[in-house]
């Protein structure tokens, strides 16, 4: 497949290039060239499929220039011991669980395929390949376990200290091995400044190669669209168009819907759901895009004032507002609104929500109150609500069940480098600690 820059068609890269270098040399965004579309015969029978199949085929359809079938079913293989199930909430109304990956979150879709693509261009080399990552919670433990012990590659992950949840935290210090946690006496802006600071270091790039593993990186964003095909292979028996709702701070996971959607999956309409860092529902509004600062809310992995996909969320439509929203309604929510809906949802089903899947529900309630026509909601769960249990308890005023997984990481010890937030003590350390 042939990636080119969103700022510039002309500008164009391999997979291989587009993964490795993340972003283009213009600082645009890579965008495949063209969308292949999937084989209508397969998804005329996509419900005989397993989450497995589904992903080789997709992949397969995508990349079919870049890996053999068997190089992509090896690549599945070593990517997902998990699925995506749906679960039915209300009559009309199921939830995409993207919680059963060994972060329990949904980042580990993207951070995994990710990780195993990598390394399959790795293995035909000897480069040594060293990731950063600034975090807000989960990118970093989805992109520790993805990259645990992967050989040739190094990963190095920024936090900041005490700002993010216990177990998060757990997540990021405790592997070690080729993972580095770095908690940075500072915000999450901070770690994002030192990351980006340390690509555009001409010393540190003529040492070491340094990749993303945040959402900008094409690699993660293709394998996001799985899971679409996955609810659609579920629900598809149901005969009813497809509404799905998605929780957004970068607009990676809608981003991956739409390029589901242009692949040729049947999508009735995409809501972009969010907290009060409400960019892209505004824009929906408006027409206009006015980027701000971010404001610090309970479902804080989407507290983002200027998503970085959004050129990629506009692009899949050429940038033209009226088609956009045509297929996309925006909805924000304020963090009473968010608590309200986990005790509603808590008190009528005994389902317990994270505070960012709940926004996403509460989206698909407003979108159903106001069209009457009949359609089936599918709500994507991005986190496992024990991720922030004290919120989650605090909201219920009732203990909840914390998965094994979960637990048994906070009797681990935490490895961590502190760090002040100069680069010249990011850059030492790197110097320092890079192959
Ligand atoms: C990262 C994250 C989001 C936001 O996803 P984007 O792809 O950045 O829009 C939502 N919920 C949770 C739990 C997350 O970790």
């Amino acid at each position: 497949m042939i990636f080119h820059s969103t700022k510039n068609k002309n500008l164009t890269a391999s997979l291989e290039e587009a993964i490795f270098h993340s972003l283009p040399p213009d600082n645009g965004l890579y965008m495949p060239e063209n969308i292949p579309q999937i084989d209508p015969e397969f998804l005329n029978n996509i419900e005989t499929r397993s989450f497995k199949e589904i992903a080789i085929e997709v992949t397969h359809t995508l990349l079919a220039e870049d890996l053999s079938r068997d190089e992509v079913t090896a690549i599945i293989d070593t990517a997902y011991n998990f699925d995506a199930p749906v679960v039915q909430i209300s009559p009309s109304n199921y939830v995409l669980e993207l919680f059963h990956g060994p972060s329990m979150a949904f980042k580990d879709f993207g951070a995994r395929f990710m990780a195993a693509l990598m390394s399959h261009f790795l293995l035909r080399s000897n480069k040594q390949i060293n990731i950063l990552v600034a975090t807000s919670g989960d990118t970093g433990g989805a992109v520790a376990q993805g990259f645990y012990k992967v050989p040739g590659i190094s990963v190095t992950i920024l936090y900041p200290s005490g700002k993010v949840s216990d177990i998060q935290e757990k997540q990021l210090t405790t592997l070690g091995q080729n993972v580095t946690a770095i908690e940075v006496d500072g915000t999450f802006d901070d770690c994002q400044n030192l990351v980006k600071e340390a690509f555009l270091d001409s010393e540190l790039n003529a040492k070491f190669n340094l990749a993303s593993a945040n959402s900008i990186n094409i690699a993660r964003l293709i394998p996001q669209s799985f899971y679409y095909f996955a609810a659609y292979s579920q629900l598809k028996g149901l005969n009813k168009p497809l509404v799905f709702s998605v929780p957004s701070g970068n607009f990676g996971n809608l981003s991956a819907g739409l390029l589901a959607y242009r692949m040729g999956l049947p999508v009735e309409r995409f809501l972009a759901a969010t907290n009060v860092n409400n960019a892209v529902p505004r824009y929906l509004t408006n027409g206009s895009f006015e980027p701000v600062a971010s404001i610090a809310t309970i479902s804080n992995a989407m507290d983002v004032g200027n998503p970085s996909n959004f050129v990629r969320m506009t692009r899949f439509f050429n940038d033209d507002w009226n088609l956009v929203k045509e297929k996309i309604s925006g909805y924000f929510f304020n963090d009473e609104q968010t608590q309200k809906t986990i005790r509603e949802i808590f008190g009528n089903t005994n389902y317990v929500l994270c505070p960012h899947t709940a926004i996403a529900y509460k989206a698909l309630e407003e979108f159903r109150q106001q069209h009457h026509s009949e359609f089936t909601g599918v709500f994507l769960s991005t986190a496992h609500p024990a991720k922030f249990i004290d919120l989650v308890e605090e909201t219920l005023g009732k203990s909840v069940d914390v998965p094994e997984r979960l637990k048994s990481l906070l009797s681990l010890e935490k490895v961590a480098v502190k760090m002040d937030t100069s680069f010249l003590s990011f850059k030492k350390l790197l110097m320092n600690h890079l192959r």
